[in-house]
């Protein structure tokens, strides 16, 4: 017993290096933290000397760790072992996705009046009268105790999180930080001390979350501050604005909001984008007040004072921009031909019921990839769940190709015990999960063959590496169904093709599979021996390497071939692929009206 304690108190540790540009900030810090607490451990991070709590969003944000900066992650107690390689996983995973937020390039604009600059947060023009942020504190009668206050603002910060990920953050944020306080005061003298030790440092955008958290318990304890919006068309200046005001501005008769104090990675900047709400941040404290200006942010300057010249010049600017807009939208729908007149299928890659919807809206003709990964997260999803979520997917497309569970190597699984490995890249991932975790497999093929009901629906299995694994993959999947007594003469077989072993047996695989997808983001990792998560080595996806590994697949395939590796959505890949003789491109939703004008131009 005495050993097994001992053996329970080792501390384990590793090193985790940041690698996005955006730093360690405080959407991905609240993942981190969620998967943290769910561990019977003592979980803590130490960087420059300093050691802090990894379970609480604030005291690890209190690191500041910004790109190249390593830390340690060290776990302690009962579940060490595997918090230790979740949360290692989980962190690359996070750090890769993180999208690098970039300076918008500005276009040249000749306005006659005087123009003041600024920096894009989201492109349009605008014109209309400037108005102040105003704002107007109203008491209702409270009945909540300090303690319900923090448990309501929770409650709505958890329903809201499934819009943006910035609402789980403040949800962990308000977690952390609300243990520490038992009544309003003393919420507000901590916020303010932690706040302020923020400013001047990467995450100083993130104080308006601080703010809004803070308003949002004063909020539920009856002290609202609403904000005056006028009842006609107006641009909002504001020093900035709190994140949870862009939600109500999108139901206003905004024309574009100009910002003062923010950044283009604030919080306040992305759902602004998101909204897609003309905004620039400029020195609001110059521009005349209730006088109609003009905000161009494609060139990146209010026009002060503007005549009746630029007046003009902006609303046909605006005209033309809707027009653009409008006109790449229905374009969208139509089939993708080159110019010799070759059709080529565009798919989407899907990661969830959100973004399967949000694919037929960006014009998709099929789903090339749905990562099911995404029913997988934080708890084992039922039959029923997986059921209910594959039924939904397949019904918006006609031409669907799921991926069976592909975890293992950066995708991590809190629920999935895989034993730690020194290389998970190369251990248990993909379909080489049926030899430790049939039991999975096996229930989401179940769910995958219900949802089907007869409609023809292609089952990918990933990291297939030799013929008999995927041989005895598919009979597996033909046990199941018969196990269950289910038709499956509607479900067609095929692989990932992202393990170069592949490369070399593709005549054995043409007599076993219904099709290929070539997965490039796998396969180049494993072709040059980098891994795809790593901090330092880069290769550049455009390599000759990557080119002759899918010609070689297509000459000698018998089956239909597609790619859904990122390759497939690069401007400069795209003609090349079209002309190694590839006919179906699947990319990600928001990838695809550009993917099908640059196919027009080839
Ligand atoms: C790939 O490896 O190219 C691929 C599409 O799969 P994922 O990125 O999900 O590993
Ligand atoms: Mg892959």
């Amino acid at each position: 017993m005495q050993l097994l304690k001992n053996l329970f108190s080792k501390p384990l540790s590793t090193q985790l290096t940041v690698t996005s540009s955006n730093g360690f900030h405080l959407r991905p810090v609240a993942r981190f933290t969620a998967l943290a607490k769910s561990y019977k451990c003592d979980v803590t991070a130490t960087f420059n000397g300093k050691t802090v709590d990894a379970k609480k969003v604030n005291t690890l944000l209190s690191l500041s760790l910004e790109k190249q900066d390593t830390f340690t992650l060290t776990t302690q107690g009962k579940e060490a072992q595997q918090a230790l390689t979740s949360l290692q996983t989980l962190f690359k995973t996070l750090m890769q996705d993180d999208i690098e937020v970039t300076t918008i390039q500005k276009k040249s604009a000749h306005y006659t009046s005087k123009t003041l600059e600024g920096d894009i947060i989201a492109k349009g023009v605008a014109v209309a009268p400037a108005t102040g942020y105003k704002t107007e504190t109203i008491q209702h009668e409270n009945s909540l105790t300090f303690k319900e206050a923090i448990e309501n603002t929770l409650q709505n910060l958890e329903k809201k999180s499934k819009q943006s990920d910035i609402y789980l953050a403040q949800k962990e944020l308000l977690l952390a930080l609300s243990e520490k306080c038992d009544s309003l005061e003393s919420l507000e003298t901590l916020m303010n001390e932690e706040s302020n030790a923020l400013k001047e440092t990467k995450l100083s955008s993130k104080i308006t979350d601080y703010q809004d958290i803070l308003q949002q318990v004063k909020t539920a304890l009856g002290l609202e501050v609403k904000v005056l919006f006028p009842e006609h068309a107006f641009i909002l200046l504001a020093n900035d604005l709190l994140p949870s005001e862009i939600t109500l501005l999108v139901s206003t008769q905004v024309e574009a909001v100009v910002l003062k104090e923010t950044s283009i990675h604030s919080h306040t900047a992305i759902l602004l984008r998101a909204s897609g709400i003309t905004s620039l941040i400029a020195d609001t404290s110059k521009i005349p007040l209730e006088k109609e200006i003009i905000v161009d942010s494609i060139a990146g300057v209010v026009v002060l004072t503007p005549n009746s010249e630029d007046i003009q010049k902006a609303k046909t600017l605006q005209k033309q921009t809707k027009e653009q807009k409008a006109h790449s939208a229905t374009k969208r729908f139509e089939p993708a031909t080159t110019s010799k007149g070759k059709q080529i299928k565009v798919f989407a890659n899907v990661g969830d019921i959100e973004s399967a919807k949000a694919a037929k809206e960006e014009g998709a003709e099929g789903i090339g990839l749905l990562r099911s990964e995404f029913l997988f997260k934080s708890t084992r999803p039922t039959l029923e769940t997986q059921t209910k979520a594959y039924a939904e997917i397949f019904d918006a497309f006609d031409d669907i190709t799921v991926r069976t569970l592909d975890v293992g190597g950066d995708k991590a699984l809190p629920y999935l015990h895989i034993p730690l490995e020194d290389n998970p890249f190369l251990g248990i991932r993909g379909v080489r999960l049926f030899r430790t975790h049939p039991e999975i497999l096996e229930e989401q093929l179940h769910a995958i063959f219900v949802a089907s009901q007869g409609k023809k629906i292609k089952v990918m299995f990933p990291m297939v590496s030799t013929v008999e694994e995927f041989n005895k993959a598919k009979s597996f999947a033909q046990d199941v169904a018969k196990k269950h007594t289910i038709d499956v003469s509607n479900i067609a077989f095929g692989i990932m093709i992202e393990v170069p072993s592949v490369l070399f047996q593709i005549e054995l695989f043409n007599d076993a599979v219904d099709f290929y997808s070539i997965g490039t983001n796998d396969l180049t990792q494993y072709l040059f021996a980098v891994e795809r998560t790593h901090p330092l080595l880069k290769v550049d996806e455009l390599s000759p390497v990557v080119f002759l590994a899918l010609e070689s697949v297509v000459k000698q395939a018998t089956k239909p071939v597609s790619i859904c590796g990122e390759l497939a959505a690069n401007s400069d890949a795209i003609e090349k692929l079209i002309h190694l003789g590839l006919t179906t491109l699947s990319v990600s939703p928001k990838s695809i009206a550009q993917t099908k004008e640059r196919i027009r131009h080839v």
